[in-house]
């Protein structure tokens, strides 16, 4: 069921305009805590599925609206020793992206390349230190294009309407940035570097290119992010026996929050709601260059809903058709390719005050 290519990923019906409806769990929380609606998030579960997008609409993965007038964004981090070779390209950036150079040009890149590891494998420790301290060059990958138009959830700088998430091959806390682009002032297209990409990624990155179909739905703050007197009614509450087939999964009365945790924050791709805190504490989630609050811009999930509970109510009604095990249900399941952390699920959290400040990845 993971990425590493046990998914079949040419059984995808590409493009097909499918519509993806999240189902309902009985439990009606609002019985049970009279103002749990006053602490509803909006999110907008984005359902994606393998297809090929268009560079000019909303998707993850795939081609995107980078100008030809921007340098393709390079990670710039100093790394620890991660990679050694990584951090040992010293000289491969060239000032002209991959895709604008000759064949002969990109063997000279990739031979100098290869070299410069051999020389990483040669090097002394002292040449090693220098070595990575040395900000790295490899190129960004394109994670997910958001238009403005498409999702006015998310709060764009002003005079921006498109939002790029980029990322650097790794899961860890810096490991994305966001890029604002003004769709007016993009006249000519970059392509990635794709040599670039492939040499330094190979088949490392599984991702798929998806398209959207976004659902809009409610979530509400994980349980712990509730005020004391809104927790403790969960705790007192016990659910009524109409309630009592959505306490099945657990085996026992654990309600809440175990029922709550599994109502509150939609899983897989999603703008906006609340993240899933179960394996870890909420950490302060505050902007490192104003310290102002920040919020959940986009979460990234390994799976659409629990790989292990086909009955899951995230699972879209429009996918129940599909028989658990089967390369379509695994593909709808996951439908990126991306594993997330220990296959699990992140998210991308941006100031409140201001969007172009720092973003955090946060995996749980
Ligand atoms: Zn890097
Ligand atoms: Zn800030």
């Amino acid at each position: 069921m993971s990425s590493n290519g046990k998914i079949r990923r040419d059984v995808c019906i590409e493009n097909v305009e499918v519509t993806h409806t999240s189902g309902t769990l009985t439990t009606d929380l609002a019985r049970i805590v009279p103002e749990i609606d006053t602490y509803a998030r909006p999110a907008v579960r984005l359902h994606p599925r393998p297809g090929r997008p268009a560079v000019s609409e909303s998707h993850i993965g795939g081609p995107i609206l980078w100008p030809d007038t921007q340098p393709w964004p390079r990670c710039g981090a100093i790394h620890c020793a991660h990679n050694l070779a990584r951090s040992t390209a010293r000289g491969v950036v060239l000032p002209v992206p991959s895709g604008q150079l000759t064949a002969r040009e990109r063997a000279a890149r990739l031979s100098w390349k290869a070299a410069s590891r051999r020389r990483a494998d040669r090097a002394s420790v002292a040449e090693r230190t220098a070595l990575l301290r040395e900000p790295c060059a490899t190129p960004l990958i394109p994670l997910a294009q958001l238009f403005a138009a498409d999702f006015p959830e998310i709060t764009f700088p002003a005079g921006k309407d498109i939002a790029q998430v980029m990322w650097r091959g790794l899961f860890d806390h810096d490991s994305i940035e966001v890029f604002w682009q003004d769709s007016a002032d993009i006249i000519g297209i970059q392509q990635p570097p794709a040599a670039e990409l492939a040499e330094e990624f190979g088949d490392t990155i599984t991702m798929s290119a998806c398209i959207l179909d976004p659902e809009r739905i409610s979530d509400l703050p994980w349980y712990e992010e509730l005020p004391p007197n809104v927790r403790e009614q969960l705790v007192q509450c016990r659910p009524e026996p109409a309630d009592t087939d959505d306490l099945a999964h657990n085996g026992a009365r654990q309600y809440p929050p175990s029922l709550y945790y599994r109502l509150s924050a939609a899983p897989g791709f999603k703008i906006g709601g609340s993240m899933n805190w179960s394996t870890n504490d909420v950490p302060d989630l505050i902007c490192p260059d104003c310290k102002a609050s920040t919020a959940l811009l986009l979460q990234l999930d390994t799976y659409e809903w629990p790989p292990g509970q086909p009955d899951s109510h995230w699972r879209p009604r429009e996918d129940s058709q599909l028989v658990p095990g089967t390369p379509h249900y695994n593909l709808a399941c996951e439908p990126t390719g991306l594993t997330i952390g220990r296959a699990s699920h992140g998210g991308v959290f941006a100031c409140s005050m201001n969007p172009e400040h720092s973003p955090q990845f946060i995996c749980p």
